[in-house]
Order: C-alpha cells, then structure tokens, then sequence
C-alpha cells in the first residue's frame, strides 16, 4: 500500500467526519500533498483550531466501522444528480472533457474522485495521522472566488514515524531563524524599508564582523587580493557581461541617471573582470585570486522570500580565481577542499555534493562545455568525493560544483559553489602574457564558499538552534554582580576580559532572573560575583547547557575561554 492512497483516503475520511459534524458543509478538493493531505471546505460556520481535535475523534470513529472505498463510474447527468447541493463539485464536473464520471462513495460520503483509495478504512492505521492547521484558501487559488477553509493533516504508515515527524517539525519551529533573530536582536524586516531587506541590529551586526573578519584573515593567508566595487554600474557593463540578456528576470529595473541607465550589481564579477584587465598581466600573476564581501541586489518574487535564508539584498563572499588554463584543475581542487575546510570550522560536517551541467539556455561551445565538466568530474574523483549530477543546472557560462550543507536537522542548505566561465573571459578579451611572449585567454573560476553572509548566518542560527559556539557568540560572557557593592568588582572582572565581548549586568532586577534572561539570550557563560568571589579574584561560573560549574580563579577561567575560542567550539 503506497502512503499516498492512505493519505488520500484521510481526506475522504476527514471530509465524511466534517459532513457529518457540520451538516451543509459545500466541499472543494483534497488532495495529498508532502507528508499529509488537505481538503478545502465551504463550511456553515467558521472554525477554530480547537475544533481539530473533534474532528480527529470522528475520523477515528469512522475508520473504526471499517468503511468501504466503492469506485462507481457513471454518467456525468447522474453525477449532477447525486453532487445537486455540491456547487463546487458541479463545476468540476462539467470542466471534465469524459463523458463517464468515477466516484468514490464511502459510508455516507461520496467524492467526485479518480481514486485509487484503501478498500476499507480498516487499512488506514488511526494512530497514525494528526490534523494539523487551519488555513483560508480561495477555491481554485483566485482572488476572485470565494475563499474556503483549509484543513491540512499529516499522515505515516505508523504511530512512531507520526511522533518522528511532529518532533522535528517542533524541533524546526524552535530553530526558526526568523524567530531566533527576534529573541536574541540581532536583524529585523521592516515592512517600511522593504521586502527581503533585512536590517542588522547591533549583535546581528557584531555576528556579521565576526565571520567577515574570519573570512578576510584566512583568505589573506591564502594570497588572496581584496576589492571593493560599487553597488551600481552602467547597463551596459551588464549587457557586455551578458547578464542583462540571461538574467532580466532576477534583476531590478535600471535607474536612470543624467542620458544613462544604471543597474544594481547582482553580482561582482564584471568589476573583478575590469580590475584584472586595467594592466597588462603576466603568466608569473596567475593564479590571481581576488575577492571581495560584495553586495549584491536581485529581485525574488515576494512569496519565495524567507527570512534571511531568501532575500533581497544579500553579501556575497565572492572571490575569482584566474587562471592559465593548465592549472584549472588543481585550482578547483584546491577550492574545493579549502571550502569543505571553512564549513567544518563552522561546525558543518555533513553535506552533499552535485555537479551541475550545461543549461538550455548557454554561452560558449560545447567543446568548452564538455571540457570543464570533465575537469569538475575529474576533480571530485581526485579527491574521492561522492556527488550527485544536477543536469541542466550549471550557470549559463560555465558548469559548477555546488555544496549543499546538512544542518543539525539534517536539511540541505545551499551554500559553496564554484563555478566554471569561459564567457567573460570572451566578452571582456581578457588576456595574459605566456613565457614565449604571447597573449592567451586566461580561464576563470567564480566562487562563493559560504554563499551569502546573510543566508549563512540564517543557517548557522537553525543549526545551533541560537547557541552559537563562543568564538561566534556575540556576547560571550555577563557579569552579574550580586548586590550594587560588587559592581566595582564585576567592573574590574571586565577589564580583565577585555580580549572577549562582556557586557556586566548592573540593571535592578534579582540574580535569578538575570541568569534566567541570560540563558534565554542564550549568552555562553554568566560569571556571577558576590563577596566570596570578590575576596579570592574569582568567579562563579554558569556555563551554557551545564548550569553551575562552580567557582574559578579568574586566571583559570581566562585561559580556559582562550582554548575554547582557539579551537572553534
Ligand atoms: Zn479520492
Ligand atoms: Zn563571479
């Protein structure tokens, strides 16, 4: 038995149960869809969530009296007889192109329905499914139509995968970065500033600094150059890029300024193109690796926003590699397993891996094409990693290596990719001079390893479900003195801690519910001082998730935060 049909067949049970409970009830569809099913109906009276359980105690009771599933097929003047009362149902059936319509009737319920269905609701395990909200949904998804009530249920083949499920889905709820930003302050949306723009409050802020800063000191290391470009250039660069051509649809419209039309960057690359080509280069600068913490703008339809996870506005950590076509290979390696070492340091282990291929819609030839496929797939052999074939995925200019992190949920997040070009390159004539003196067309490799700060930082948040590591944590540590006399003391703890982020709690409230607050604010360690503590230059400790792990040398407690920063934890 396929769970769809037991699914689908809940349907049909809930809507006999709400026939039967609110006589009159004008029935819409009922599909199934992920995990569950719905039904829409056009009821007598409006409900209230607390109504759900009342109606999943008449399933329960239906499905018990083991009712039949009977598939009739008849003649579409007899379906309008028995659906006379059934406006909704009438105008599907005189949509149907058929002229024999299938039914289904089950007790005292019929559906106009193609099935297929259980033979009885002795198949559907009644300890396995829940009803689970209650939605406004406009019949047939149009404005202009009445606007029904939605019942949505999920439904498992068993009690313990039903449990599994409603715990996760819990479980997310908590971890919802939208919510977590709110409860800790670190970004708002304001509907007065706009859609899919989020704003940075100060700890929001401080986070961003964190992993920027993280970001810069390491690519440093790595050789790479800096850069910084402006939010907006000339239409034309983007025509020249073929970006305007690709991808109007994701753009925002251009602005005019003076004779010229101007676009917001919806991405870097063009700029990046221009700094390398403002000298003449030789083979001795390649690989030249430049980055840059670039904003970009794109416009995304106002119903596919989320959060920070989906946005407007966004930063990307974008950097290039260009190259002599001879060291691709080895340059996409080494981004490859540089990038898998960053999202390990942010505590991201798990993760899946696809190589994305030629679009419908490309640039370049296809000998080019097949060539940089083969040196990605050859690349993820090399480094004995398992991915999947995303085809027609790859950009417009190149195919691309995605990562897609695995949260503590164990839900997929885009974040690395690394992407082929041998269209900019074209476009812009880039050129290097090689040892024998001559221009050739250098190879160039776009990539982002977190994605976008904004993204990355929503799913950091669901991760840890808001207890960031304490490297990342915007406030590590609070002083809570016990009574006004130690604040001196409680000031003089944070001077010592000067290397970490200290805020010292001197607000008239009682210990208790500092420390309540600060472990709702989620902050890693409160350090609380009274007498005993100012006597011996030490602390008592709270650290997060542990309680009360007693009293420390300040000196101690020093040094144990510095190993704890140190290895990222
Ligand atoms: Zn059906
Ligand atoms: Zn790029």
């Amino acid at each position: 038995m396929k769970i769809e049909t037991i699914r689908h067949s809940l349907a049909h049970i809930m809507a006999y149960a709400v026939q039967e409970l609110y006589p009159g009830t004008k029935f819409g569809i009922g599909p199934t869809i992920e995990n569950g099913f719905y039904y829409d109906f056009d009821l007598p009276k409006s409900l209230a969530p607390t109504e759900l359980p009342k109606i999943e105690a008449k399933m329960k009771e239906l499905i018990k009296k083991n009712i039949k599933f009977e598939k009739k097929i008849i003649s579409k003047k007899e379906a309008k007889k028995i659906f006379k009362n059934q406006s909704y149902k009438l105008e599907l059936i005189a949509e149907l192109p058929e002229k024999k319509v299938s039914i289904y009737q089950s007790g005292k319920f019929v559906d106009l329905c193609k099935g297929p269905h259980v033979k009885s609701s002795k198949e559907i395990p009644a300890d396995a499914f829940k009803l689970t909200k209650i939605a406004g949904a406009y019949w047939r998804g149009s404005e202009k139509n009445p606007q029904l009530t939605r019942i949505y249920g999920v439904a498992f083949k068993t009690k313990k995968e039903l449990e599994n499920y409603l715990s996760k889905e819990q479980e997310a709820e908590q971890r919802d970065h939208r919510l977590l930003g709110q409860k800790l302050e670190l970004f708002l949306f304001d509907e007065e500033i706009g859609a899919g723009l989020p704003l940075w409050l100060p700890k929001g802020a401080v986070l961003r600094k964190i992993i920027e800063n993280f970001l810069y000191q390491e690519l440093t290391k790595q050789g790479y150059k800096w850069l910084w470009s402006p939010h907006i250039g000339n239409l034309n660069l983007w025509k020249k890029s073929g970006h305007w051509d690709f991808y109007k649809e994701n753009l925002y419209s251009p602005i005019q300024i003076d004779n010229e039309q101007y676009l917001l960057k919806p991405m870097n690359c063009p700029f990046h193109v221009k700094v390398y080509n403002y000298k003449i280069r030789s083979y001795r600068e390649l690989p030249l690796y430049l980055a840059e913490l670039g904003t970009v703008y794109r416009y995304e339809r106002s119903g596919v926003l989320h959060g920070l996870t989906r946005v407007r506005g966004f930063t990307q950590d974008d950097a290039h590699v260009i190259c002599a076509p001879d060291q691709t290979a080895r340059e996409i390696e080494k981004l490859v397993k540089y990038g898998l070492n960053i999202l390990k340091t942010f505590g991201f282990k798990d993760y899946d891996i696809y190589l994305a291929t030629r679009p419908p819609k490309y640039t370049g030839s296809l000998k080019d094409w097949q060539k940089a496929e083969n040196s990605l797939k050859y690349v993820l052999k090399k480094l004995k990693l398992k991915y999947q074939p995303d085809p027609g995925g790859g950009v417009f200019y190149g195919p691309k290596i995605d990562i897609k992190i695995k949260d503590s949920l164990d839900r997929p997040w885009q974040c690395t990719t690394i992407q082929f070009d041998f269209n900019l390159p074209e476009r812009f004539k880039m050129v290097y001079i090689n040892q024998k003196g001559k221009k050739c067309k250098p190879y160039m490799i776009h990539r982002a390893l977190l994605g976008s700060i904004e993204r990355f930082i929503g799913v950091l948040l669901e991760h840890y479900a808001g207890s960031l590591p304490l490297w990342l944590a915007p406030v590590q540590v609070w002083i809570i003195p016990i009574g006004t006399r130690h604040e001196k003391y409680a000031q003089s703890v944070k001077k010592e801690l000067s290397s970490l982020r200290v805020e010292v709690k001197e607000e008239n409230e009682t210990v208790s519910k500092k420390v309540r607050e600060g472990e709702i604010q989620k902050i890693p360690y409160l350090l609380v001082v009274g007498d005993k503590e100012m006597k011996s230059k030490s602390v008592r400790v709270r650290e997060r998730g542990k309680g009360d792990i007693g009293m420390m040398k300040l000196t101690k407690f020093i040094e144990k935060l510095k190993i704890e920063i140190e290895k990222k934890k």
